[in-house]
């Protein structure tokens, strides 16, 4: 009898004991946008507000439920990123902005911060969930970056979900094209908002990763591509840094490469704390065990995006660091944004102050 009961310790108490440990110490950290942009307060509705607040909260919290419960993440960065492609409210999936021809070309990027593996996807127009392709784009093909028709043949063949372009149509988004070209103004004036999705995060086990998804800016032409789909401009993770997600002007975003210029500062910060080489026996470990305070990871945000801004872009980022510092710096009157750690932060805001 006593034999059954150390077996049954040993298989049953210990490892639950064990994990419990492993969680009480283990730090997850999230954050999310939903585009950055001169959005006014006086012009939002209480309604609309409380919208917009709903449609962050609910991703934050599918986001955060899988960092909770141990999962990856770069799960987490997808079960934040699929709803919101689903929401017309975001121009990301249905609800993108149109092209001038009037179509809805969708981009995305994923990157995984463990070992920089990415997969990214530009001017789809058939697949409902484009931060999905990106994933398949990084796990399951040789290549990072695929395009247009060639990227819809990759998804036909693993029978990814296809719906017809007018999936993405809707009414407020094909008034901006028309308005666009009435009052010959550009993308920025008529889409207020970028509205551009992407999340952050840190999982239990010390891995980053970031997601960026959009229908890119209303009226673009030429096949243009924004930073949302390039690595290193609008997304980036590298475990020795930090994860970054964009939301903009795209054509700054790529001139400064901003995703992968604030990576590179907090491993260089990283390294300058500890006065060592940066990961000098090649492990990929953390450059440092020192951890960057958050108002650290807030200065290099913030100096990189002053950058975007002195050459006349504007927009924002979302930041998680390796010891889960959740940033988030922006240039304009709001941006929609969440957060959430396992020290207990739980919020979403929508203007600049709040
Ligand atoms: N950065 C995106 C682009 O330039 C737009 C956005 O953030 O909404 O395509």
């Amino acid at each position: 009898m006593r034999i059954l009961g150390t077996l049954f310790a040993l298989l049953f108490l210990l490892p639950a004991a064990a994990a419990a440990h492993e969680t009480a110490d283990a730090r997850w950290s999230i954050a999310i946008h939903g585009g950055a942009g001169t959005m006014d307060r006086e012009s939002m509705t209480g309604e609309q507000r409380a919208a917009y607040e709903a449609a962050l909260q609910a991703a934050l919290d599918a986001g955060a439920e899988v960092l909770r419960n141990g999962g990856s993440a770069l799960d987490a960065v997808k079960a934040v990123i699929v709803p919101m492609e689903d929401d017309p409210k975001f121009n990301a999936g249905r609800g993108a902005v149109f092209t001038w021809e009037g179509a809805n070309e969708l981009d995305a990027s994923i990157m995984d911060g463990r070992d920089r593996s990415a997969g990214a996807v530009t001017g789809v127009r058939t697949i409902r969930h484009p931060i999905l392709l990106a994933d398949a784009v990084r796990t399951d093909s040789p290549h990072v970056f695929l395009s247009g028709a060639g990227a819809e043949e990759f998804a036909l063949e693993r029978d990814f979900e296809i719906v017809p372009p007018e999936w993405f149509h809707t009414e407020r988004r094909r008034e901006a094209l028309e308005r666009m070209k009435a009052e010959q103004v550009s993308a920025v004036d008529v889409d207020h908002k970028f509205g551009t999705v992407g999340a952050v995060a840190l999982d239990m086990h010390g891995n980053l990763a970031a997601g960026t998804s959009t229908g890119g800016m209303t009226g673009k032409r030429w096949g243009r591509i924004g930073d949302s789909p390039v690595i290193g401009a609008g997304t980036y993770a590298d475990n020795r840094a930090c994860a970054v997600s964009a939301t903009g002007s795209g054509e700054y975003f790529i001139r400064v490469g901003v995703a992968q210029e604030i990576c590179t500062r907090m491993r260089m910060a990283g390294a300058m704390a500890l006065d060592v080489g940066d990961d000098t026996d090649g492990s990929g470990a953390p450059a440092t065990d020192v951890p960057l305070t958050g108002a650290i990871v807030q200065r290099i945000a913030d100096s990189v995006m002053a950058e975007v801004g002195a050459l006349g872009g504007e927009g924002g980022v979302i930041v998680v660091s390796p010891s889960g510092e959740a940033v988030f710096s922006f240039d304009t009157p709001g941006m929609y944004r969440g957060r959430a750690t396992s020290e207990g932060v739980n919020e979403v805001a929508i203007f600049a102050g709040e």
